[in-house]
Parts: structure tokens; C-alpha cells; sequence
């Protein structure tokens, strides 16, 4: 080896050595990377797999009673605080039995053809008809079918939260959720086990006791969302009235803080690409695979909602690991729907409620083989970067430390 070789690979050694220590240095005083850092795969993927122990959670049913405590035992053993329920009626009957659908074609949408799918999105390519499944046997698996058999029975519903109570502003706070319920006889994996233990694992995160947030953060799961976004609604009906009062008075206490902002998940691991005009889908992740983080145009608060969604993009540049994020303005369908005149709502999902979801990109929406073995560890890792994202931009937002 030549002299000046050896001097180009000493300067190379010292840039990486440079780097890596600098790496360190930054993860030793940014506290957002340390947090970021406690996620992890395997922690995610046996959450998700164990709530679909429940079958498919299906609201009013005692497997999705058994869930909620689940959730809730779970939570307690993370340390998350002040757990409690929200307790409303549902009394409508539940949707009859129906034949499964037939698998379809897919339609091409001819150039310059406009149209218009949910939240004012606009569809584009080949799409399939995402319409659910109502048959009990079509289950193949009779184990899973036997679990799922129950149907709903009309009345009292209940849905878990705990609190991450904020050090110097305690009154003010974040709603981090996804929703616990499902539907179609499969485990409810993607749709929305992947959203549940994904706020799961925040709570998880923010509840270690060496974390401190200036403002607090509340995880809440709810009920009820398959039926209409009915659980998220009694949440918003019976609480906002409560935003910001002191009980009792003096005690430093607020039973509901003030709302800041709502973040909903649903749907996380599944990005394949639009399907194929046989009606197939690619069995694998794309690479380009995305985290779609959506406001609303509509909505009382969308500006406020935007600069949000945009923060949390930015959150992801900086800290989540392999899948980027990008930005749409036509949130539909999901819990924040419920907040988003409230307060600055978005949601995160896998793919684009209006355009990608609605035109049939996941063949596991709503059907029986929502199952956890359905899915890759390139899905699971799709759902592992939405929390990561979703984790650095709520720890900034609320302004954690590290004692
Ligand atoms: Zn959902």
C-alpha cells in the first residue's frame, strides 16, 4: 500500500469514527432518539398478535370484552396512569348475515375519467370494489370461526384510556388512538390490531418512569368504530364539555385536559400497490411502501390539521428507520372524524383512505384473512415506522425529557 493511501484511509477511519461518535453523542442528549430507540419489532408484532387471541373483536360480543381487558391489563403493567373507561349504549342490531362477495376484476378508469371516491378523493388506475365480508363461514379455519361466532347483542358499551399526566401542563393534552374493535371473522390484524398496538407501545414508551412530558398525552382505544365511528363520538360527546376543569378545585388535577390535537391509526402494515387488472395484488411489500399521514379540507381546523400532518412528516424524516411518509388533505372514515371540528385531527394509515384503500389495495380489508399470519415483517415494519413517526413528533409536541 502506497503512502497516500494510507493517508486517504486514515482520513476515511476519522470521518467514521467522527460520525459515529457524534451518533452517539446525539443519542445520549436527544431524548426523542433514546424513546424512538425503545421501540422494536418484535415487541409490535407480539402485541398485534396478542389481540388477535380475540378473534375479530367484533364490538358488543364477549371476545371483544375480553380484548378491552386485555388492553387494559396491559396497560396497567406498562405503568400508563389514571385508567379508565368511557360507558355509552349501542343499541342497533347488528348487520345480517350475507353472502360473501364474489371476487371481482379489476376496472380501469379510463384517461380523464374523474372519479370520486370517500373524503373528496379522486381514484385513478385499476380499482376493485372493497366491500366487506358479512359471511361467517367464509372463515376456512373452523378453530378461528368458533371464536368469531358470537354476534353483537344491542346495549352498554365500554372503551379504555390511560393518561400520561403532563409535569407543567397537565391540563393540556394530546389524544394518541386507533381502534380496538373489528369486523369479517378473520383476527382484525391490520385492521386495527396494527393501529392498537401501535398506541400501545407509545403508552408502553411514555409510561416508563424515567420519562417526563410537560403536557400530557392520553392513549385511547376505541370501541364501536366498525359500527360508524360510534365509540370515538361518545368519547368527544360526553368528554368535551369536561376540557380543562380543575377536580377538584386547586388540586392540580384535570380529569379532562384541554385538547390540543387528536392522532387516530388505523390500518398499518399493508402498502402493495394498486391491483392488477386480473384483480390480484403483489404479495409483497413495495419498496416505495409509505406511511399516509391525512387531514381534512373540510374541516373546521384543517390549516392547524395540515401544519400538524406536516410536522409529523417531518418527524419521520428525522427519526423513523425505513419507510418515508407523505401528506393527503381527504382523511376519511376513521375515528378523528369525530374531532376534527374540535381540534386539529389527522390520522395515519398504510395507504390513502379515499384513493388506495377505497380502490381495493388491500385484498385483507375487512375479509377473513386479516389474520397475523398474513402478513411479512416488511408489513409489520411499515407499522413499526408509523410509530416510530408518530412517537418522535408526539414527544416533541409534548415536550419529553429524560430524568
Ligand atoms: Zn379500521
Amino acid at each position: 500500500m502506497d503512502a497516500i493511501w494510507t493517508c486517504r484511509l486514515a482520513i476515511v477511519a476519522a470521518i467514521v469514527g467522527q460520525a459515529a461518535y457524534s451518533q452517539a453523542q446525539n443519542a445520549r442528549s436527544d431524548p426523542v432518539r433514546v424513546l424512538v430507540g425503545r421501540l422494536d419489532l418484535d415487541t409490535y408484532k407480539a402485541t398485534i398478535e396478542g389481540l388477535t387471541q380475540f378473534g375479530d373483536r367484533r364490538e358488543g360480543t364477549a371476545r371483544n370484552r375480553a380484548a378491552a381487558d386485555w388492553i387494559e391489563a396491559q396497560l396497567k403493567s406498562y405503568g400508563c396512569a389514571n385508567i379508565e373507561r368511557v360507558k355509552y349504549v349501542y343499541d342497533q342490531p347488528p348487520e345480517p348475515v350475507r353472502p360473501a362477495p364474489a371476487t371481482s376484476r379489476g376496472t380501469a378508469i379510463a384517461s380523464g375519467e374523474i372519479i370520486r371516491g370517500v373524503g373528496g378523493s379522486r381514484l385513478r388506475g385499476i380499482t376493485l370494489l372493497a366491500v366487506p365480508n358479512y359471511d361467517p363461514n367464509a372463515q376456512t379455519d373452523p378453530a378461528l370461526r368458533a371464536r368469531n361466532a358470537e354476534l353483537p347483542a344491542p346495549g352498554l358499551r365500554e372503551e379504555v384510556y390511560c393518561t400520561k399526566v403532563g409535569a407543567t401542563r397537565p391540563d393540556e393534552m394530546y389524544i394518541v388512538a386507533a381502534h380496538m374493535d373489528g369486523r369479517s371473522f378473520g383476527e382484525a390484524a391490520d385492521d386495527d390490531g396494527s393501529g392498537t398496538a401501535l398506541v400501545m407501545e407509545l403508552a408502553r414508551v411514555f409510561s416508563h418512569p424515567d420519562v417526563i412530558t410537560e403536557r400530557s398525552i392520553r392513549f385511547a382505544l376505541w370501541n364501536n368504530e366498525e359500527t360508524g365511528l360510534h365509540g370515538s363520538r361518545a368519547y368527544a360527546t360526553q368528554r368535551a364539555p369536561l376540557q380543562g376543569k380543575e377536580e377538584p378545585p386547586g388540586s392540580g388535577r384535570y380529569p379532562e385536559p384541554r385538547w390540543i390535537a387528536m392522532i387516530q391509526h388505523d390500518m398499518m402494515l399493508w402498502d402493495h400497490g394498486m391491483p392488477r387488472p386480473d384483480g390480484t395484488v403483489s404479495v409483497e411489500q413495495r419498496p416505495e411502501a409509505d406511511i399516509n399521514i391525512e387531514f381534512q379540507s373540510t374541516a373546521k381546523f384543517a390549516d392547524a390539521a395540515m401544519k400538524l400532518a406536516f410536522l409529523f412528516r417531518d418527524a419521520n424524516e428525522k427519526y423513523a428507520m425505513d419507510y418515508p411518509a407523505s401528506v393527503g388533505h381527504h382523511m376519511s372514515n376513521t375515528d378523528s372524524s369525530a374531532f376534527l371540528d374540535l381540534v386539529p385531527a389527522i390520522s395515519l394509515r398504510e395507504n390513502e383512505r379515499g384513493m388506495q384503500i377505497g380502490a381495493g389495495w388491500n385484498p385483507h380489508y375487512h375479509q377473513p384473512t386479516d389474520r397475523y399470519t398474513s402478513y411479512s415483517d416488511k408489513d409489520f415494519r411499515l407499522g413499526l415506522n408509523a410509530a416510530q413517526t408518530s412517537l418522535a413528533a408526539i414527544a416533541q409536541l409534548a415536550g419529553a425529557s429524560l430524568k
